[in-house]
């Protein structure tokens, strides 16, 4: 398994375009290096297929960067997309608003999500909706505890992270909106986890409950 990180800033990117922080003001002074949003790409390396966790409005810029660096040479000359799959950990904006980005593929674009997150991105904040009438949506389930065989090398298994729903959504309705993502190499072993942090608080103990049974799951 390759994992390239597309993307290492918080929603907004850094510099974020109405933020004065001396952060955001040192990359404008040219003494700090600009980062996009955060996203990651994970390829399969035995069928060659990359998977794209979480699209980032900074998406187009981050293709082309590793495009730049070689990866994706098996889809020069037609204009499918070159992920063979999109997961969602979550439906928040930052993580969600590159997959319109993407609706010139004349491919139709194979998304995972859970249900809930499927949910507000067709009625609440409809991208899913849109993109049926551009590139077209296959999506899957992604439930928790559940494993889904990516390749025959890659597979992932999500666990619940979060409640917190996004701001579009006007709902009092307790229910998981955040996931985290193990993604297994079977040929390897590698492993790694990709989550986000929506808010501390509840995330924090249940992600150290997952570390702990990760690492029973290693010593066993
Ligand atoms: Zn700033």
């Amino acid at each position: 398994m390759l994992i390239r990180i597309l993307g290492a800033a918080a929603g907004g990117g850094y510099p974020q375009w109405n933020c004065h922080c001396n952060g955001c003001e040192t990359v404008r002074d040219g003494a700090a290096t600009p980062l996009t949003q955060s996203s990651i790409a994970v390829q399969s390396e035995e069928d060659g297929s990359w998977f794209l966790i979480n699209a980032s409005p900074d998406i187009r810029q981050q293709i082309e960067a590793i495009r730049g660096e070689g990866c994706f040479n098996s889809h020069s000359g037609n204009r499918s997309l070159p992920f063979a799959g999109i997961l969602l950990t979550d439906a928040e904006i930052d993580h969600t608003t590159g997959l319109i980005l993407l609706r010139e593929s004349t491919a139709p674009l194979n998304i995972y999500s859970t249900t809930t997150v499927k949910q507000a991105l067709t009625s609440g904040y409809g991208i899913l909706s849109t993109l049926q009438n551009y590139s077209g949506v296959n999506w899957a389930p992604i439930t928790p505890g559940e494993i889904i065989q990516l390749t025959d090398e890659l597979e992932v298994e999500a666990f619940a992270l979060s409640t917190k729903a996004p701001k579009y959504i006007q709902s009092t309705e307790v229910e998981l909106w955040g996931i985290g993502l193990t993604i297994r190499d079977t040929t390897t072993n590698l492993i790694i986890i990709k989550y986000s942090y929506p808010s501390i608080n509840k995330p924090v103990k249940i992600w150290s409950l997952h570390i702990a049974s990760f690492l029973t799951q290693l010593k066993g």
